[in-house]
């Protein structure tokens, strides 16, 4: 579904990722983990096209996109939920559900899928006419995940949703995650430094390291990785 090849990316004169190659198949939850600064949300940014690569090819469907803008991006069925959750914060709920599904004319599948959201997180149903900014961290990260479903992406680039979230609020969302991937058939491509969590909802995981992919393998094959243990998993 997802396919780059020897990627480049550069802010200015820094060279955040050196020859980066990943693919994703579809159906599948595939994380990036990696140290603070490793170059993990710049590839997410090189897909979304909110930073291009200055080398190198990048494939969706087997189209290439990596001179397509990020606007267009979204409307072929890719959505990014930013690091930091950003949604809107004078907005209502609803507001910025609808925001998510600014490119879609079905009004009907707009109000089935406001449901949706609705059934996977309740308490934004219950929350539907405040605006943003007044809900807690976890239900703001929740109405990120729900706002870039609103656009029917069939890949969910999701960037760090365990971040400054309380362990009890992280599991639910992570359980939501899953789900959204077996019933929603969203194909996920996760970035996260909690890579313990990571690596337990994922099916397969790449490692970074100074803008270097420097292992890839099965997630279940990472989780008993000597040198991931070690690195990332704390044990
Ligand atoms: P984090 O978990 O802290 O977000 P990361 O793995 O996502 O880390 P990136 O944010 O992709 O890492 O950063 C990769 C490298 O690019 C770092 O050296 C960082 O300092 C640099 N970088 C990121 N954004 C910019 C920017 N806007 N301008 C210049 N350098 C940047």
């Amino acid at each position: 579904m997802l396919k780059l090849s020897n990627i480049q990316t550069f802010y200015g004169n820094i060279q955040a990722l050196k020859d980066i190659s990943i693919e994703i198949s579809e159906g599948e939850i595939v994380t990036l983990i990696g140290a603070n600064g490793a170059g993990k949300t710049t590839t997410l940014m090189s897909v979304s096209g909110i930073v291009p690569p200055r080398t190198g090819e990048i494939e969706f469907m087997g189209q290439p996109i990596h001179h397509v803008t990020p606007d267009k991006i979204v409307s072929i069925g890719i959505s990014q939920v930013p690091e930091g959750r950003r949604i809107f914060p004078y907005l209502t709920v609803m507001e910025n559900l609808d925001m998510g599904a600014f490119l879609r004319k079905d009004k009907d599948g707009i109000r089935q899928d406001i449901e949706y959201m609705f059934g996977l997180f309740p308490i934004l149903s219950e929350r539907r006419n405040q605006p943003g900014g007044t809900l807690s961290g976890g239900e703001q990260q929740m109405l990120a995940i729900s706002r870039a479903l609103m656009a029917k992406p069939r890949l969910l680039l999701l960037d760090e949703p365990s971040l400054g979230l309380a362990p009890i609020i992280v599991r639910q969302i992570f359980d939501i995650i899953a789900k959204i991937n077996t019933e929603h058939k969203t194909t996920i491509f996760l970035v996260e430094q909690n890579a313990n969590l990571a690596l337990k909802v994922a099916h397969r995981g790449y490692v970074m390291e100074n803008g270097r992919i420097t292992l890839t393998d099965s997630a279940d094959n990472l989780l008993s990785n000597e040198e991931v243990k070690k690195a990332y998993l704390g044990i």
